[in-house]
């Protein structure tokens, strides 16, 4: 990925001269996963990767870290600084070596608050922005090599679920059901679990119900919604299933939900809107009267994050394009009884779309 990193880096670098921007400041976080392939947690000890309008990006960094990350990002210049030093002041000078009156700074927005603060009151002529203007515009379109990172995580996903449906889960708590299930994502090769939801019986009807003490049951509906991670890259899939025999309701909703899952996948191909494949999932559920019962948008890009650009919502107008990956995860909840969803994650081709998830999508019934 090095050179991919110094590709995207370049990209950065135009994308600020087109939008005017004289600095770009990006702090541990998916953007910094992104441009430089630097996975750090955030802390009180500022590292910053800044982007200038020319030349390769500078890492500022606390001396403690130079040893490990100088060969994670072998195509910054390194910008160390001692325990006893301001980093801020550092990243300034920066800035003030570009000599512009005013300059034009893009602070990324999972910086910490603080460091901004910080950052305004050492340049008080600057101006600044948000980056996620130039970074969220980068990170929308996947390259080949990051669709099939993503390919791979949506694959353990399925392994994950496949394992699962051989198991017998009545009798034990969602918490338990939880825990499972993120052993058998590691299991199948995802480096982190991101989140598992197992909402069972009534707690189904709760899109992100979190697990708790309740005993799945026969004729209970579960909702299971879980991700993990494939070098830094997320998989989301959600399944629903049965314990035992599920009310004759829950396999009508069941049926409708997949059905418009299908639905809102066919229609996904370049230059077709995200409000309209919103709209192709929403229809078919409207049409059978579940209309007010799908009470969340149709999808989230994915990528780095579980939840980033496109969002796959009414009243977005952005046209999708070849590379955009992004969720169709329509849903049905009746509060009080059950609730189903299904969801795939898909990669916008050149003439329609792949689903990366592809895991049976039948409403099984498990002991
Ligand atoms: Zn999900
Ligand atoms: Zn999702």
């Amino acid at each position: 990925m090095a050179g991919e990193h110094e590709r995207r880096c370049l990209a950065a670098q135009r994308a600020m001269a087109t939008r005017g921007v004289d600095c770009l400041v990006v702090a541990p976080s998916s953007d910094l996963i992104y441009l430089a392939g630097i996975a750090v947690e955030p802390s009180e000890r500022l590292l910053a990767l800044v982007l200038l309008p020319f030349g390769p990006p500078t890492l500022v960094l606390p001396r403690l870290e130079a040893t490990k990350l100088a060969e994670v990002a072998a195509f910054a210049s390194l910008a160390v600084w001692e325990e006893t030093e301001d980093p801020v002041a550092l990243v300034a000078r920066l800035v003030t070596s570009l000599g512009a009156d005013s300059p034009v700074v893009a602070v990324g927005e999972r910086t910490f608050a603080g460091t901004l603060l910080r950052l305004q009151r050492a340049l008080p002529e600057a101006t600044f922005v948000s980056a996620d203007a130039i970074l969220a515009e980068l990170r929308l379109i996947k390259s080949p090599a990051e669709v099939a990172l993503m390919r791979a995580a949506g694959a353990m996903a399925d392994e994950a679920y496949v394992h699962l449906l051989g198991e017998k889960l009545s009798g034990r708590t969602e918490t338990e059901v939880a825990d499972l299930l993120a052993g058998l994502l590691r299991r199948a090769g995802q480096e982190s679990v991101s989140f598992v939801i197992v909402g069972s019986g009534p707690n189904s009807a709760a899109p992100h119900h979190a697990p708790g003490g309740r005993r799945l049951a026969p004729g209970d509906v579960v909702v299971l919604d879980f991700g993990g991670t494939h070098e830094h890259y997320q998989s989301d899939m959600t399944r629903t299933i049965a314990v035992g025999e599920p009310p004759s309701a829950a396999k009508r909703v069941y049926e409708l939900v997949a059905q418009a899952q299908e639905v809102a996948f066919r229609t996904v191909r370049p230059g077709v809107t995200a409000s309209e494949v919103d709209a192709a999932a929403r229809a078919h559920l409207t049409a059978a009267g579940f209309g007010d019962l799908f009470i969340h948008r149709t999808g989230h890009g994915l990528g780095l994050d579980v939840h980033e650009e496109p969002y796959i919502v009414a009243g977005n107008p952005l046209p999708l394009r070849e590379g955009m990956v992004f969720s169709i995860e329509p849903g049905v909840y009746l509060p009080g009884e059950f609730g189903v969803r299904v969801e795939d994650i898909v990669v916008v081709t050149a003439d329609g779309a792949e689903r990366l998830n592809n895991a049976p999508r039948e409403f099984f019934s498990l002991g």
